[in-house]
């Protein structure tokens, strides 16, 4: 007999109760008791997001909301400012790219972020740049990247967006949408708000609304001036998620009796904890801004990494997740992300020990695990 523990960086665990709201009998959504509860979440979404604009949720993993924004902000030809430096950001390009908006990119290696200096020249530079897109947390090297100094440059550029993909970061590392001038923020629900995979979200700023009225791209289904239309009714422009909309207001429950800045405090420890057990077992981080959703660390000389994400999942039923693109096999990835506590990394840091030492690395049983454990403590 061997439990199963999922550690990725999406998707995350998902709460017993959140999972028995999912097995609800369906309810029919063109109804006040549906309209009722969407608005409920829609409202508390805003908590989570720290805004007070409209948060726009669709039936779609969160690249719908990337794709979304992109599509109802610009027009053909317009130029676009992406942050690179790993696997979701370049995702920003690939959708601009498809929707024939020009990407003026900015390389910064995988595991660094970027500097808001650097994005200020591009903007000094080129004042025609219509919006920049970049990650709170990239989820492929672990790295947070500076929202707030960014924002203070985009916030009186009339001419210029801030669009950011949360999908990962939301509710593990704080952004504060309104505070810090970020006009679309984007999230999905099999993250940090502890849902299966299935809904994507974007608040959507005043600005923001104003480049939507002009903007030529095409869309459909992901049509921002739609969705809040039918938001303003409690409803969705096609067949909601419904039952992950339920479940949705019960993971938002949680979040609220935890209250949002202990859910990020917890966050942080997790974090610590995590940063502190794999360094004193000798291994290294590879971001230099490490994010508190999820720690990526190299995999040592002489070992393999697959082989490392293989063994803990195969013997000891323990999921993280490996490298991607280039770093495939000399990275793997520990999340603490969502419906996570102590004892969750104290499991996946001994079963890191017993891995290690399987393939063979030098390790002290039990030395990752009591660093941990000093911080988790006090949690
Ligand atoms: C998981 C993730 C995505 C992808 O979301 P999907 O739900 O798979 O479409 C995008 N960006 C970041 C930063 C992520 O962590």
């Amino acid at each position: 007999m061997k439990k199963f523990y999922l550690l990725t960086p999406g998707p995350t665990p998902v709460p017993h109760k959140v999972r028995q709201a999912e097995a609800q009998p369906i309810i029919h959504h063109r109804t006040k008791e549906y309209a009722e509860i969407f608005r409920e979440v829609s409202e508390d979404l805003k908590t989570v997001f720290k805004t007070s604009n409209a948060v726009l949720t669709f039936a779609a993993s969160g690249t719908g909301a990337m794709e979304g924004a992109v599509a109802n902000t610009l027009s053909p030809g317009d130029r676009a400012l992406v942050v690179k430096g790993g696997k979701f950001a370049e995702r920003w390009a690939e959708i601009c790219e498809a929707y024939g908006v020009e990407v003026v990119p900015i390389d910064i290696e995988w595991g660094d972020f970027v500097s808001p200096e650097t994005i200020k020249e591009h903007l000094d530079r080129d004042p025609g740049i219509k919006e920049v897109f970049t990650t709170l947390c990239e989820t492929s090297t672990g790295t947070l990247n500076p929202i707030k100094e960014i924002g203070e440059i985009i916030k009186n550029r009339e001419g210029t967006l801030l669009t950011v993909d949360a999908i990962s970061g939301l509710g593990a590392c704080d952004i504060e949408v309104d505070k810090w001038n970020v006009d679309i923020c984007v999230a999905g629900s099999q993250k940090g708000l502890m849902l299966p995979p299935g809904l994507a979200f974007a608040s959507v700023s005043e600005k923001a609304w104003k480049f939507i009225d002009n903007s030529k791209l095409p869309q459909y289904y992901f049509d921002f001036k739609k969705a809040k239309k039918s938001l303003e009714k409690g409803q969705t422009p096609y067949t909601p998620a419904v039952s992950l909309t339920i479940a949705l207001k019960n993971a938002l429950d949680m979040i609220k009796e935890e209250g949002i800045g202990n859910v990020l405090n917890r966050h942080q420890k997790l974090a610590d904890a995590t940063r502190a057990a794999v360094k004193v077992l000798g291994l290294e981080l590879l971001s230099k801004k490490p994010a508190n959703a999820v720690t990526a660390v190299k995999v040592p000389e002489g070992i393999d990494g697959v082989e490392l994400v293989d063994t803990l999942d195969k013997k000891y039923g323990i999921r993280v997740a490996g490298g991607q693109a280039h770093l495939k096999g000399k990275i793997f990835r520990i999340a603490h992300l969502g419906y996570m506590d102590r004892f969750d990394i104290i499991t996946v840091i001994a079963g890191l020990e017993m891995t290690l030492s399987d393939l063979g690395y030098k390790v002290e049983i039990g030395k990752g695990v009591k660093a941990a454990e000093e911080i988790l403590k006090d949690l």
